[in-house]
């Protein structure tokens, strides 16, 4: 058997892989570099940025501890942006040299080059033409625009121009406090700039808990970050003032019905992003899409049955880790195997100090399912670790079925939303239980070691 995979980000090079384990051929294309967004201009590099701050975060609260780092305090709480940016490009290099060596495999070809789809079974690459049994399409997303008077004036940046920034701005707007715009919010606050985040909706982070997204606002306001609500942003200008480095640029937003503005050195747009579904030639095999993606079904199988789509190109979930997950499902269909992957259950983190973290369903979804549900609560304050790292802010909520007729047993987990130190690693442990379909009874009788983050969870 022989497989065409479109683009080499973690959803189509990890399935590049398991194809090839399971003895499939595989050709994979990529027109830019291997390890896609996630690897190259998102998840890795944003994670450097990440620890950086955190670091910096931690000296400047050395004393707290009892730590006297150096006499200067000045000194202590300063970054040198040069060598974050240094270390985010080596971490890069050694990462994507990994995948590199591990895609240099006996049924691997990886063909550097644009891929166009012919018709059901062919690819054309750079004028050649490749025919296989299936085509796997994982081409991923790219930033959107901002729809307003000025938003495509040159200099405002998207989260991989904001990576590639030189400096640290003196003040940085965030329009859009999704995933993204609440990461670089946190991370160039730490390392400086006075960053102000407007935000369309209600609350940030519009698909999270809410409870979870008003609490994480005020963790973030308490750090000095500027997050505006319901703010509609109207244009973007440039300002006359000089800032930091001579530059400026002027956000006009309207406000519980007031004209607002404000003046920032830099912009970052981060208002979300779109399928990569243009140029593709997905019409010449009859695959239905639109902007908002490829139409694909449960096994990832788009209107034409031998092609495939997975990944952030089918505008469900915007994971690297769903895209994987995605691609075994379409490799397992494509084999003939069924497998256990529920696909539904899809944990997420967002790397803000402090993080937060979500899996599984909201009080606020159920509720629109019809399914009755409580939450049950737990705070970080309360737990003896937590309290000894000195990250007391965070919380857990635990959303349970509330009685029988639920379709669910009564009191089983389905889902949990929280926020706190190391709540990306500590959301693990949910997974597994709502994927067990494990009660809060069954939660209460596994032992938690002590003293340790993880007791947050004894609720
Ligand atoms: P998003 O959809 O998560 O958030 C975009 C935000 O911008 C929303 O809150 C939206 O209401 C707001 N918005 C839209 N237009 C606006 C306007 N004109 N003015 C003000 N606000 C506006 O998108 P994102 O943060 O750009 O992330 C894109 C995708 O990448 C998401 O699906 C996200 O899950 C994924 N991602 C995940 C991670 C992670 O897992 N840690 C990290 C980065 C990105």
């Amino acid at each position: 058997m022989k497989i065409i995979i479109i683009g080499a980000g973690p959803g189509g090079y990890e399935t590049a892989l398991e194809a090839a384990k399971r003895g499939i051929e595989v050709v994979l294309v990529e027109k830019g570099n291997v390890g896609g967004t996630c690897l190259n201009e998102g998840c890795i590099p944003t994670k450097v940025m990440c620890r950086s701050a955190e670091v910096l975060e931690e000296m400047r609260s050395a004393s707290d501890f009892g730590v006297i780092a150096c006499s200067g305090t000045e000194e202590m709480s300063k970054i040198d942006f040069g060598k974050v940016r240094q270390r985010k490009s080596e971490v890069v290099e050694q990462l994507r040299s990994g995948v590199e060596t591990l895609l240099d495999y006996k049924l691997i070809t990886l063909l550097h080059g644009r891929a166009v789809i012919k018709d059901a079974h062919t690819v054309e690459v750079d004028g050649n033409e490749y025919v296989s049994d299936y085509i796997i399409v994982a081409t991923g997303s790219s930033s959107a625009s901002l729809n307003v008077q000025g938003g495509d004036l040159p200099g405002l940046l998207s989260s991989r121009e904001m990576l590639d920034i030189d400096h640290v701005p003196s003040s940085l707007c965030v329009i859009g406090a999704g995933v993204i715009g609440l990461e670089f919010a946190s991370v160039f606050s730490s390392f400086g700039s006075r960053v102000t985040v407007l935000e369309y909706c209600g609350q940030i982070l519009p698909r999270f808990d809410s409870d979870l997204a008003k609490r994480l606002k005020q963790s973030l306001s308490k750090r000095g970050i500027e997050i505006v609500t319901s703010a509609a942003v109207q244009s973007v200008s440039v300002g006359d003032e000089a800032y930091g480095r001579g530059q400026s640029y002027r956000v006009e937003y309207e406000f519980k019905g007031k004209k607002e503005e404000l003046v920032a050195e830099r912009v970052l747009v981060a208002v979300g992003r779109r399928p990569v579904v243009d140029g593709l030639g997905l019409e010449n095999a009859g695959v239905e899409y639109s902007p908002k993606g490829i139409a694909v079904d449960d096994n990832m199988q788009t209107t034409c049955t031998s092609i495939y789509a997975i990944g952030d190109v089918t505008g469900k979930m915007m994971l690297a880790h769903a895209a994987v997950y995605q691609g075994l499902r379409a490799l397992n269909h494509i084999c003939g195997q069924s497998d256990g992957i529920d696909l539904s259950i899809v944990p997420s983190a967002v790397f803000t100090m402090p993080e937060a973290a979500s899996v599984g369903m909201t009080e606020e979804e159920c509720k629109g399912k019809g399914i009755a549900c409580k939450a049950v609560k737990s705070f970080f304050r309360a737990n003896g670790k937590a309290v000894a790292l000195g990250q007391t802010d965070g919380f857990v909520k635990i959303v349970v079925s509330d009685g029988d007729g639920t379709g669910y047993k009564d009191g089983q987990i389905l889902g949990c939303h929280m926020f706190g130190p190391h709540a990306a690693d500590l959301i693990a442990e949910m997974t597994v239980l709502i994927c067990r379909k494990s009660t809060i009874e069954d939660l209460s009788s596994i032992i938690h070691a002590h003293p340790t983050l993880s007791e947050v969870f004894r609720v």
